[in-house]
């Protein structure tokens, strides 16, 4: 039987390490450790076929010595994985553990030359076929010794609790290890061996594993089940006992009943003692649990009702520092930017004024930070110092997150999105952050959120507000500085064009005196009237701003009469004959029969001039005009009714955003290059004054003046339609309305 069972077990051992080779390459761990952990478990793989192999030919003896160097290798594995954790040079940390295999296989061709039996006292006996199995003891012995010092030395200089944490696992494999060497030098045994194979299995998870469960954790759980085992087996064989000694002499005692009694008492009792002790040892090694949702209530109920942005960061990580026992903590504000297409989280601590500041970071979409904090799942710095996929971080970052001095970073979203991080120091025991602890601190984090988002809003809104007060502040100064400016302008027309006007007005009499002569050169002839001609545009300038200047600042009273539009209309157009003749463009005529308006005569046939004749210089050669009119019912804004006079053409048009400012003084068309003084020209310029002047008469006239066009265009000329609407006399009982002649009329 044993001799069949124990190449079965070897054999299974062969499929465990065959199965963690096949494991340790499925979990992709770094590609040195992968060489160094396949050549762990290949010495015992190899070992255990070569020992199987000699146990079914019988030589058991062999076998046993071929245990013996299996150790040495798994001595000599291990040593270098153990080099290779912390992170040092591995060849140069090789050096101690090749003369051990040389040595043994020294001593296995030397030894057939050797006597049997080398030396004897008693029963002890050493036989020569023993010394290269001696060999490996001793290399085992030493590279052991050697591991235990690293050890030691290495886990003094390891503060980082994760780190510690990870370490930890080395002092349960180096226990294992003496163990699984005193069970093979001691108590030779060719067959399984349980505690190798735990070791082996404790370094692959070691390695194959980045966060690895506290080794504290675990002792605990199988502390709380020994114990708790024990004390039922105590619990069973003292009832037994006493149970035997009180009714063994009762005559229909029978033991497999009161046995089985016993045990369904205990197999009662199983879960409520587990849980007493679990709560003892959970006391003793001050391992209580936490009562999450209660933590969780009492922390929003806290925070809820803080607005201020400053204050809640306070009290948040103040709270949360105390409930999960932490040594300091941060509160940062992430606010998503876009520019140039590219996305960027901005990090900005809130601090008081008083504190050190933190400059924010920046962190684009796709950084390995983003990814990982985008998930939602808290991030350890011993992740950021460890895992591959931080390696690429820029100094600059990695600087910002060491002088944090954090143990861990945990998101904050509020619907989906990314609006805070937290950064807390580590625990104040020194212990690593458990499972548990990330999962409390996500939790408190969800809860942050709403309150996060209030104090954003808050702080927004006092921000905008401030905002506001400094754009008004401004904009007041501004308005303020245009009237003023406005008012200077108004002063210096209006003084320049009163203080122009009577030298102006000598000037203009002289030069007409002058051209009545009529022995005159030809050539003063000629200068004379051109100069006449200029000191008659500038006397309509003069003219013009004195009348807007009078009109606006009502110095003089309009000359109101009532007026026949229709006939002032048809003068203008009469003047304007010969214009529209010399760039062939047809003035249509359109009235109906219309009431007289209240008005002065001599502006309003201004306007009506000024209107026709803009519409001959800004239509092409050839053009359409039309003049027409209709009655406007009264309205609240009208309560008179009124008459409206369109003016339409086929020309340019106005561009939309000009429809205001083309009624201002001075207004001139952009291109100014085209700015001619001629009056017949398309698109002469003129002063900028003439359609500043109709609205000036028409406002003194309380009526409206504007422009509709769909828009300015010099290649496809929209044309533009200018109305005029001047108001009717209220009507009174018993006068009679008088009415204009209806005018159909073409020019030229
Ligand atoms: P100007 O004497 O310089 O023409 P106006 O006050 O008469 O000054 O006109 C101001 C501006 O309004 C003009 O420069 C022109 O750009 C625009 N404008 C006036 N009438 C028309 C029109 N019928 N069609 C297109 N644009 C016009």
């Amino acid at each position: 039987m044993a001799q069949l069972s124990l190449p079965l077990l070897a054999g299974l051992e062969i499929l465990f390490y065959a199965g963690g080779i096949w494991h340790t390459w499925r979990s992709n761990p770094e590609r040195k450790s992968g060489f160094l952990l396949t050549f762990l478990l290949g010495i015992p793989l190899l070992g255990r076929g070569l020992v199987l192999f000699q146990m079914l030919q019988g030589a058991t003896q062999t076998a046993t010595f071929w245990e013996t160097y299996i150790a040495l290798g798994t001595a000599i594995a291990l040593w270098l994985l153990l080099v290779n954790f912390r992170r040092r040079n591995v060849l140069r940390a090789s050096l101690p553990a090749w003369p051990w295999p040389l040595l043994v296989i020294g001593l296995a061709i030397f030894q057939p030359r050797l006597p049997a039996i080398i030396w004897e006292r008693g029963l002890y006996i050493l036989p020569s076929a023993a010394l290269p199995a001696m060999g490996a003891f001793v290399g085992w012995l030493i590279l052991g010794l050697i591991m235990s010092l690293f050890a030691l030395s290495e886990a003094r200089r390891i503060h980082q609790p994760m780190h510690r944490a990870r370490f930890a696992y080395w002092g349960l494999i180096l226990l294992l290890f003496a163990l699984d060497g005193w069970m093979t030098f001691v108590w030779p045994t060719p067959g399984f061996h349980p505690v190798r194979a735990a070791m082996v299995w404790t370094v692959i998870y070691l390695f194959t594993h980045h966060r690895v469960r506290a080794l504290r954790e675990i002792l605990r759980v199988i502390l709380i089940y020994l114990s708790t085992i024990l004390l039922i087996g105590i619990l069973y064989l003292v009832t037994t006992v006493v149970t035997e000694r009180l009714f063994s002499n009762r005559p229909n005692y029978n033991p497999l009943w009161s046995g089985s009694l016993i045990a369904l008492g205990l197999a009662l009792i199983f879960a409520p003692l587990l849980n007493q002790v679990q709560k003892v040892i959970n006391r003793w090694l001050r391992a209580e649990r936490p009562n999450v949702s209660r933590i969780v209530q009492l922390y929003s109920q806290n925070i809820s009702h803080i607005l201020e942005m400053q204050r809640l960061a306070q009290v948040a990580v103040a709270l949360i520092m105390e409930t999960v026992g932490l040594q300091h903590g941060f509160l940062f504000l992430v606010e998503k930017l876009n520019s140039d297409g590219i996305t960027r989280y901005r990090l900005r601590a809130v601090r008081h004024p008083a504190e050190r500041s933190i400059k924010p970071l920046e962190l684009p979409e796709n950084h390995p930070l983003t990814d990982f904090l985008l998930r939602g799942q808290p991030l350890l710095q011993y992740d950021v110092d460890f895992l591959p996929e931080f390696r690429e971080l820029s100094s600059f970052e990695r600087e910002w997150l060491q002088a944090l001095q954090a143990e861990i970073y945990v998101p904050i979203f509020s619907k989906g999105n990314w609006i805070g991080l937290f950064a807390f120091g580590p625990h104040l025991n020194a212990q690593p952050f458990s499972e548990q602890d990330l999962a409390l601190l996500t939790a408190l984090a969800q809860q942050t959120a709403i309150a996060l988002e209030n104090a954003k809003l808050v702080e927004d809104l006092v921000r905008l507000n401030r905002e506001l007060r400094q754009t008004t502040y401004a904009l007041e100064k501004a308005q303020r500085e245009v009237e003023r400016l406005d008012r200077t302008r108004a002063d210096f027309i209006s003084i320049a064009s009163h203080e122009l006007r009577t030298p102006l007005t000598v000037i203009r009499s002289y030069v007409e005196m002058l051209l009545e002569k009529e022995d005159l050169d030809a050539d003063v002839r000629t200068f004379l009237k051109s100069m006449h001609e200029s000191t008659l545009r500038m006397h309509n300038i003069l003219e013009s701003m004195f009348a807007i200047t009078q009109l606006t600042q009502h110095t003089s009273p309009l000359e109101t009469e009532m007026v026949d539009i229709g006939m002032l209309v048809r003068e203008a157009a009469e003047a304007l004959a010969p214009r529209l003749a010399q760039r062939s463009q047809v003035l249509q005529i359109d009235l109906p029969a219309l009431p007289f308006v209240p008005g002065d005569r001599t502006l309003l046939s201004k306007v009506f001039f000024q209107l026709i004749e803009n519409g001959i210089k800004f239509t092409p050669d050839g053009g359409q005009l039309r003049v027409e009119a209709k009655l406007q019912r009264p309205t609240p804004d009208l309560p008179t009714g009124g008459v409206e006079l369109s003016f339409s053409d086929t020309g340019v048009g106005v561009d939309p955003s000009q429809r205001e400012a083309i009624f201002t003084k001075f207004y001139q068309s952009s291109d100014v290059e085209r700015h001619s003084t001629s009056k017949v020209r398309f698109m002469g310029g003129g002063t900028g004054l003439g359609l500043a002047l109709c609205k000036a008469v028409v406002d003194a006239h309380k009526g409206r003046i504007w422009v509709e066009s769909p828009g300015y265009d010099e290649v496809h000329f929209p044309g533009s339609q200018f109305h005029v609407l001047l108001p009717l006399h209220p009507p009174s009982s018993g006068q009679t309305i008088r009415m204009g002649s209806a005018l159909r009329q073409k020019y030229p």
